[in-house]
């Protein structure tokens, strides 16, 4: 039996700060459901203190989702997690996510603390929290660039106060793989009270490292993972759900770990996320692209022709997207093409094939793509 990974889906929280973005709670409502379905666990739904929306939409998915996590994410403040508690008062499993920062650079400039200050200051919201859940989350904000040894005297002293889950945030994507696996194997290896807690990798994307950031993490035993469909969030954005999901799937050989993710429902629900926020998804987006299936060079058609394993290694159905797709461009060549023709229902002899391939090499030169209109025309001349 492997490991469970939770997965903490964050779309709707850190997803939603992306800039430009903002949802209505009718449409956070209809993404949550589609998460559940999904197979998310937690559910962030908002930050409740930040605006009578966020207040309302948190509230209404802690009342509405079942079979799901609903958390709330709060600054370590007891007004701020006072309403986090009132919002969740009617989820099935509330969970508040609390926490600060514990690099100096967070400490100097932005809280203007001392590090036990600000030790202390996380320790009576973990306590606070506790009168309304004991699914406590704490997150140690901007941890990638701090003392690791302060580090472990924060994660001893929240998990003594009630913390349940561990959040070891790279706030702002500065890390590399083996440092994040080294953060988090190190603090499994340093914090004698960490079995009483499971460690969850939050990373982003500013050096285009989240997703390998967050697999370095489970490798070194973290089991929550903090993912966003379509990898959306603050700045460059979150780890893409759908890429740490299919990771875990494809190469279940290496990680040895499970979710409990339908992979199947992920284009569908990347599509609805896409539609609902405005923020489109790049072609080559790994898993959920419109192109992420598409063939267009020839050795590449020949090769998926013959058989998809040559250059797939999922299969477009697995992630709910459409069959393969052979793109006939200028790159592309007779497999491809007769490929095409059958599809459209031609069936030539190779004297008249050959014709045809001509023309469409001439053509296909002027242009992006041929596609069926145009291959109708040159069956036609
Ligand atoms: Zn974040």
């Amino acid at each position: 039996m492997y490991d469970r990974v939770t997965v903490f889906d964050t779309t709707l929280r850190d997803g939603e700060q992306s800039p430009g973005v903002r949802l209505s709670t009718d449409e956070k409502l209809e993404i949550g459901r589609a998460l559940v379905d999904l197979g998310v666990n937690v559910i962030e739904a908002g930050f409740p203190v930040s605006s009578p929306g966020d207040f309302d939409a948190v509230r209404t998915l802690a009342r509405e989702l079942d079979g799901v996590q609903v958390c709330a994410l709060t600054r370590a403040r007891k007004a701020d997690i006072d309403v986090a508690g009132e919002a969740l008062s009617a989820a099935e499993d509330p969970r508040i996510h609390t926490g600060l920062g514990v690099s100096d650079n967070h400490l100097h400039y932005k809280l203007k603390m001392s590090r036990a200050e600000a030790l202390e200051t996380g320790v009576s919201a973990v306590r606070h929290a506790k009168r309304y859940t004991d699914n406590i989350e704490y997150f140690m904000e901007d941890s990638g660039r701090a003392d690791r040894e302060y580090v472990f005297r924060v994660v001893e002293a929240v998990i003594d106060a009630g913390a349940t889950t561990i959040n070891v945030p790279d706030t702002t994507g500065y890390m590399y793989p083996g440092e994040y696996r080294s953060l988090i194997e190190s603090i499994r290896e340093s914090v004698p009270n960490i079995d009483k807690a499971v460690l969850s990798c939050h990373c982003h994307n500013d050096l285009g490292m989240a997703t390998a950031n967050t697999l370095a993490g489970v490798l070194g035993g973290a089991r929550q993972v903090e993912v966003a469909i379509n990898g959306i969030g603050e700045r460059a954005g979150n780890t893409a759900l759908e890429e740490v999901a299919m990771a875990l799937v494809i190469r279940r050989d290496l990680f040895e770990v499970e979710t409990d993710i339908n992979p199947g429902l992920l284009t569908g629900v990347s599509q609805l996320v896409s539609r609902l926020t405005g923020m489109m998804v790049q072609r080559n987006k790994a898993v959920v692209g419109a192109n992420a299936f598409s063939h267009s060079s020839g050795i590449h058609q020949d090769g998926v022709l013959k058989d998809r394993s040559t250059y797939e290694i999922m299969a477009p159905e697995s992630v709910g997207a459409e069959k393969s797709e052979i793109v006939l461009t200028a790159r592309s060549g007779r497999h491809g093409l007769r490929h095409r023709l059958a599809q459209m229902g031609f069936d030539f002899t190779e004297e008249r094939f050959e014709e045809i391939y001509e023309k469409f090499v001439t053509m296909a030169d002027g242009k992006r793509e041929v596609g069926a209109e145009d291959l109708r025309q040159l069956v036609a001349s």
